[in-house]
This record gives structure tokens, C-alpha cells and sequence, in this order.
């Protein structure tokens, strides 16, 4: 099995490119077979600078490398298309001499003329065989006529013949048969006038001499089919097995998901942050967003394809093992931005403490605004397990812990209206005493002294250590308050008890 992934570099990739480059990945491996990056960049026009790394970088990072192609060496290169122009040459002209493929001298603006004119009468026009003799081209002009153009260097595009009366039945692994008429196909053109192939020819001859043996592409393809599957023919080629992926759709479930979704929506389609080196407007990217790899996958993966069993979350490994075309779903697939973030939750949360912690080292730095020394390095290392369920990206970690290395420098306001009773400085003047006196500071020791003076003075839990939190940590959402205290230290605990008393209302104020 040989497969291949064929992006056009005309911006970045959208996360419906990178499935693609997926579902092809898993069913190389899957078959011990090869996986490609062919660059299709004959279009001139809609290149992109840049394009090409971000392709590059975005598919390692998800982890989807390719065996051989584009940056990756192997036997059947060039792999970009705009070098292997001489190739597409040969192939043309082997059409032109079997009469397959014809010159076409029409200018854009006589095409665009007749257009016009047909829409005019509510018709569309169709450069085909009813109106191929009409038109100026090698096949209605006199072959001196047609010499004379070629040898004076009139512009020209060479368009491919559709035969006639034909019908053209394909299968395609996801959508079963696929039946049409020959008739409904346009003369597409093949070479433009700037001599270098359009995508139909290029991929066609590619495929083939690529020696790929499975095309698993985006939906938009299967209009293009029925073509393709008339220029193998046309080559005397055996055509390779077809396999077109639904679409992705809006969160709405209704079209197409686009940038302009993204960015209402406030979720990435990007895999890799983009900056448009044409606007300077810059994408999000889920790389940048925090998310890992491989719940980006997880998460694609299943965005078309089912395992047909209830399991939800995957390794590559796993998806290797389980990916099967079989199950690519025929209809569009709805993408949910909070689906995406619960993959990313669940594989954050089979990360090891290590690599976690490896993670909010630069988050905390960050914030900080200053590197981390290693007793606050060894610092967070023991914060983490207090906190780690609560995370979902690595940024988390300073909403859930910021307070660990700051004193809190307000209090929740709404908190603060709720927990700050009439009676709240009393008491935690009192609590401040209390806790002076506890040895060792440990979380068990102090829960059991705190709780027993509690008892003691007849007051309610709630009413002595939601305050306490809040002075502690400037909210009231958090982990085990006496865990907290013993990382935070005794002398911290009773400063950040007195800060609070100095700053928030005492009973006079009230
Ligand atoms: N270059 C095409 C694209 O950008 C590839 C389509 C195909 O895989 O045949 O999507």
C-alpha cells in the first residue's frame, strides 16, 4: 500500500488537511505500507510563501510523519510538483499525439465573452464536445492554421477531450458506486498558458508514477472523479483505489467548517499558529493553544471514522490498530469545540506528575515574569497533585495555583460579600493565634488542632475556613485548605492572615 498526502501550499493547513494526512498515515501503518507528502504547487498564482514549512511542521508535530516525499527523500521523487514540469511534458504530449488532449487558443477574454453570452440567455457554458468545433482550437482549425499559432507563440492552454457517449462508474470505499455521465464533464484544461499543468493532470500522472495504490482525500475531490478516472483511462493507466472523506462541519452541523467559524467561535482550525505573511493577521493554532498532539489526533480521528465500539480515547497505537475505512462515516461530521477540549482534558490527565510538571515550569515563569529557582522548581513539583485533576492545559495551572507563589493581591469581591461575616476578623485573629502555636506544620496536624478549636468555640466549619481561604488564596476555589497551608508555609499562612485583616472590612466598617 502506497498513500500519499497532497497539499496545495496556499496558506496553512486547516485541520480538515491534517485528518486527511491522518486517515492515510494510520492506513500505512496499519498495512505496512508507505505514507508520502507530494506538494502540489503548480498553480503560481495561490502560492503562498511559508505555506510549505508550516505544512512540514504541523504534521510533525501531530506526529503524522510521512515516509518519503517533500523533505523526506525516497525513489520516485522530485515530490514537488513544480520541479517535475518536464515529466508532466512528456505525458501531455503523448495526449496531443493520440489525439486525447488538444491546443485551445481562445483568450480569457473571448471564454469570458461567451460566457457572459450564455448566461445572458440563462444557460451555462460548458466547454464540450457540442461546442468544441466552434471554438478556436487545434481540433476546429486547420492543422496549418493551428502550426502557424504554436510556431508565432500564441498563448495557448491544452484542454483534455472527453470522450463521448461514455459512462463512467467508479467505487469509492466510503461512498459505494459512483455512476456518471460523460457528457455532464467539461474540455478541462490540462496545461495553463504559462505552460505548467493544472492539478488534474499533475496529480493524475503523479499518482501513477508514485505508484500510489489508495487516494483518501476531502470530499470537494469526487467532483473531479469522474475525470480522473478518464485520464487514467486515456494513459492506459490502471486507475488506483478511491476513498473520499466527509466534510467537516460547523458547530452548527450546518456547512462547512471555516476560519471565519474559528475565530467567531473562539477555537482554532489551524493545527500551528499562522501568520499571513501577505496580511499579518495572525490564526490560533492548537499547538499554541496548549493542546498535546495527540489529543488533536484523538480528536480528528474520530471526527469522520468510529472504532464501532464505545471506545473514545486513543494512541496513535491504538488508532493504528483499530483504523479501518470501513467505518469512515459517509455523512458531514459535526466538530464541537468542547469535544475537542474533553480529548485534550483526558490525555493531559495521562500525563505522568514529571511530565506535567515539565509543562507548568514555563507557565509559572511566565507569570512570574522571572525564571523559577530550583527550591521553586521542587516547590511546584509538590503543588502539582493538588491541583492536577483540575487541568486541562498547562496554562490551568496558574488559575488553579497562581496564589502559591503570589499573595493574592485583591479578594473575589462576591467571596468576599458572602464569607467576610460581621464576626470574621474576630475570628481569625483568634485562628492567626491558633496556628502560631501548631508543631509540626503538617496538613494533619493542623486540621486536626484547627478543627478541634473549632469545636471547642462551638463555631461552624464553613464559617472559620471559607475566610480563611479566601485570605489565604484571594478565592474561594481551590484544593484541601490544609494542604494548601503546609505548602505555603506557617509564616506565610499567618502574613497572608494578617494582610487580609489589615485590607478587608473589620466589624466597625460594616
Ligand atoms: N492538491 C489537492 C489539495 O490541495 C490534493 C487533492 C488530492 O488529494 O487529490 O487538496
Amino acid at each position: 500500500m502506497r498513500v500519499r498526502f497532497a497539499p496545495s501550499p496556499t496558506g496553512p493547513l486547516h485541520m480538515g488537511g491534517v485528518r486527511t494526512a491522518l486517515y492515510n498515515y494510520l492506513l500505512a501503518r496499519k498495512n505496512n505500507g508507505s505514507f508520502i507528502l507530494r506538494i502540489e504547487d503548480t498553480d503560481q498564482k495561490r502560492f503562498v510563501p511559508g505555506a510549505v514549512e508550516y505544512i512540514r511542521e504541523a504534521l510533525e508535530w501531530a506526529g503524522i510523519v510521512p515516509d518519503e516525499g517533500y523533505g523526506y527523500g525516497g525513489e520516485y521523487g522530485p515530490y514537488r510538483q513544480s520541479e517535475r514540469k518536464e515529466i508532466y511534458d512528456r505525458y501531455i504530449r503523448r495526449l496531443l499525439d493520440e489525439g486525447k488532449a488538444y491546443y485551445a487558443f481562445d483568450t480569457p477574454e473571448e471564454l469570458d465573452r461567451i460566457r457572459k453570452e450564455y448566461e445572458s440567455r440563462g444557460e451555462t457554458f460548458m466547454y464540450n464536445a457540442t461546442v468544441r468545433q466552434k471554438m478556436r482550437n487545434s481540433l476546429s482549425l486547420p492543422a496549418e492554421e493551428t502550426q502557424r499559432l504554436l510556431a508565432g507563440g500564441a498563448p495557448y492552454t491544452i484542454r483534455f477531450r472527453i470522450p463521448e457517449n461514455r459512462k463512467i462508474k467508479v467505487k469509492d470505499l466510503v461512498r459505494g458506486d459512483v455512476e456518471v455521465d460523460a457528457s455532464v464533464l467539461d474540455d478541462k484544461v490540462l496545461v495553463k498558458s504559462d505552460g505548467l499543468p493544472t492539478y488534474h493532470l499533475a496529480n493524475i500522472v503523479d499518482d501513477h508514477l508514485m505508484g500510489i495504490t489508495h487516494v483518501i482525500r476531502g470530499e470537494e475531490w469526487l467532483p473531479s472523479l469522474p475525470l480522473h478516472i478518464l485520464l487514467y483511462e486515456a494513459f492506459g493507466w490502471t486507475p488506483p483505489a478511491f476513498a473520499h472523506l466527509p466534510l467537516i462541519l460547523k458547530p452548527t452541523g450546518k456547512g462547512k467548517l471555516s476560519k471565519r467559524d474559528g475565530d467567531a467561535g473562539g477555537f482554532p482550525v489551524f493545527p500551528l499558529e499562522w501568520k499571513d505573511p501577505r496580511t499579518g493577521q495572525v490564526s490560533p493554532g492548537y499547538r499554541e493553544q496548549g493542546y498535546l498532539p495527540e489529543a488533536f489526533v484523538n480528536m480528528l480521528a474520530l471526527l469522520g471514522w468510529n472504532p464501532g465500539t464505545e471506545q473514545e480515547i486513543f494512541s496513535m497505537d491504538e488508532l493504528v490498530e483499530a483504523f479501518d475505512l470501513s467505518r469512515i462515516n459517509k455523512s458531514g461530521a459535526r466538530f464541537d469545540p468542547e469535544k475537542a477540549k474533553w480529548f485534550q482534558h483526558q490525555h493531559f490527565q495521562r500525563l505522568s506528575d514529571e511530565e506535567i510538571w515539565k509543562k507548568i515550569i514555563p507557565v509559572t515563569e511566565t507569570h512570574l515574569g522571572r525564571p523559577l529557582t530550583e527550591e521553586e522548581k521542587n516547590y511546584t513539583r509538590q503543588i502539582l497533585p493538588l491541583v492536577r485533576e483540575r487541568l486541562t492545559f498547562p496554562e490551568d495551572f496558574w488559575k488553579w495555583a497562581g496564589y502559591f507563589y503570589q499573595r493574592p493581591e485583591a479578594y473575589h469581591p462576591k467571596a468576599v460579600k458572602k464569607q467576610w461575616k460581621n464576626q470574621t476578623p474576630q475570628i481569625l485573629e483568634e485562628v492567626k493565634d491558633v496556628l502560631a502555636t501548631i508543631t509540626p506544620w503538617e496538613a494533619g496536624i493542623i486540621k486536626e488542632q484547627l478543627s478541634e478549636w473549632i469545636q471547642n468555640n462551638g463555631l461552624g466549619f464553613g464559617k472559620v475556613l471559607q475566610p480563611l481561604r479566601l485570605a489565604l488564596a484571594g478565592d474561594l476555589k481551590g484544593p484541601d485548605l490544609f494542604a494548601m497551608m503546609e505548602l505555603l508555609g506557617k509564616e506565610e499562612t499567618l502574613e497572608r492572615i494578617r494582610l487580609a485583616l489589615e485590607r478587608l472590612p473589620s466589624a466597625k466598617e460594616q
